[in-house]
């Protein structure tokens, strides 16, 4: 099928809505032709703001967005309506038409193609029988689950090969067992299509499984835009850290540099190991810092090992099928979780726990009584694709 994919970019968009509320903050972004982006931020970022914007169902204060080279919004007076931007949506509610069999549904997106009705029809079915609902055609979306649904609404944003598709939480109505394989159907389809895709979402692990590129939404900035494994290993601030899963943090201080960009801490109650950790705050030597870990970088270990650098208590543990998601709580009291051991632990066992710096930062920059005078030569190392 290929579509021919349209490069999206977004340059210094604001969104103000009315009683001065700004859902975007100078955004700008450049979405390749053909890449799949995720857009991840929390409940009220300016996901649907954005996505909106895009489809031109939403006004942009000022700006610019343009779709395939064109200007599609300039400023608050060039708009191009959503009717004649060429590009297909994915609703969380699937928004299908209930008066109407699956296939017309789906041979709606084709009605202002030149194709005959039956032509229409024609390639709506082959559409379906791509999405595995062929068998459905002739239902009307009520007598489907809303998976299926689902697929319809999928089959529907796909058939007319507009070379834009956005999807605006499309897995989040779903059950669990179904939103997996709905999330693997929506990022092989797309792909094969061709088609650009812009996806939002508030949930980290289906950004993390799904996109290219993410970025990351923050009270209307982007304040990280990369690929999933730049994001993951050099978070740019502790919010992206947070949002992007750790499993906890414990206070610590800055003792040394080690390499550029890397630091030895030292934490309440460690057994004398050393704890490395990348460097992205601004803080001096003696500086009091948050240490912040991955799940990725603890490792449960015998209590007597020599890489047993923090003790702790086992306080919870989940059988998740392909192992144990641990709890733990620290010698200082702090807590952590999702940490991963492949066998059922005892409740209040003791345990050790080796540290993989790969997946460690610290971040904050309070001075500390300490030492305050060394400055460090250490600081932020982030990648060029990282935006302020
Ligand atoms: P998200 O999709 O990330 O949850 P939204 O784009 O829906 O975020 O909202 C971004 C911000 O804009 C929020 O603070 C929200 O309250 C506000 N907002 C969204 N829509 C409107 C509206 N129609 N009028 C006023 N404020 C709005
Ligand atoms: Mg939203």
């Amino acid at each position: 099928m290929p579509s021919d994919a349209c490069e999206v970019s977004l340059d210094a968009v604001n969104k103000f809505y009315t009683r001065g509320k700004r859902a975007l903050c100078d955004l700008t972004v450049k979405v390749n032709p053909g890449e799949f982006v995720v857009l991840l931020g929390p409940s009220g970022s300016g996901k649907t703001t954005l996505l909106r914007s895009v489809a031109g169902i939403e006004r942009i204060s000022s700006g610019t967005i343009t779709i395939g080279g064109a200007a599609v919004s300039s400023g608050s007076n060039m708009h191009v309506p959503p009717e004649r931007r060429s590009l297909a949506m994915v609703f969380q509610d699937y928004a299908l038409w209930p008066h109407m069999r699956v296939k017309e549904n789906v041979a709606f997106a084709l009605a202002r193609t030149k194709q005959n009705r039956s032509t229409r029809l024609a390639t709506a079915l082959e559409m379906l029988e791509r999405v595995g609902l062929s068998h459905h055609a002739d239902k009307y979306p009520n007598e489907l689950s809303g998976g299926e649904q689902q697929r319809v609404a999928l089959a529907r944003a796909l058939v007319a090969q507009l070379g834009l598709v956005l999807f605006d939480e499309p897995l989040s109505n779903l059950d669990a067992d179904l939103r997996e394989r709905m999330r693997i159907e929506i990022g092989t389809l797309s792909r094969l299509s061709g088609a650009t895709a812009i996806y939002i979402t508030h949930d980290q692990s289906e950004a993390f499984a799904l996109a290219d590129k993410i970025g990351v939404l923050e009270h209307g900035r982007l304040v990280q835009f990369g690929g999933p494994e730049s994001i993951y290993n050099q978070p740019a601030s502790e919010f992206v850290a947070r949002f992007t899963g750790i499993s906890g943090d414990i206070k610590a201080v800055i003792q040394e540099c080690v390499a550029p960009g890397m630091v030895q801490v030292a934490v309440p109650h460690s057994s004398g190991g050393r704890i490395l950790a990348k460097n992205l705050s601004n803080a001096p030597l003696g500086g009091e810092v948050s240490l912040l870990f991955r799940p990725s970088a603890l490792r449960i270990v015998d209590t007597n090992t020599e890489n047993a650098t923090l003790r702790a208590i086992v306080t919870d543990v989940a059988f998740r099928g392909r192992g144990y998601d641990i709890a733990l709580r620290l010698q200082d009291g702090s807590h952590l979780n999702s940490i991963y051991s492949d066998h059922r632990m005892k409740l209040n066992e003791s345990v050790g726990l080796s540290v993989d710096p790969v997946g460690c930062f610290v971040f904050g920059g309070r001075t500390s009584s300490l030492d305050s005078q060394s400055l460090l030569s250490c600081h932020p190392l982030h990648e060029k694709e990282t935006v302020a």
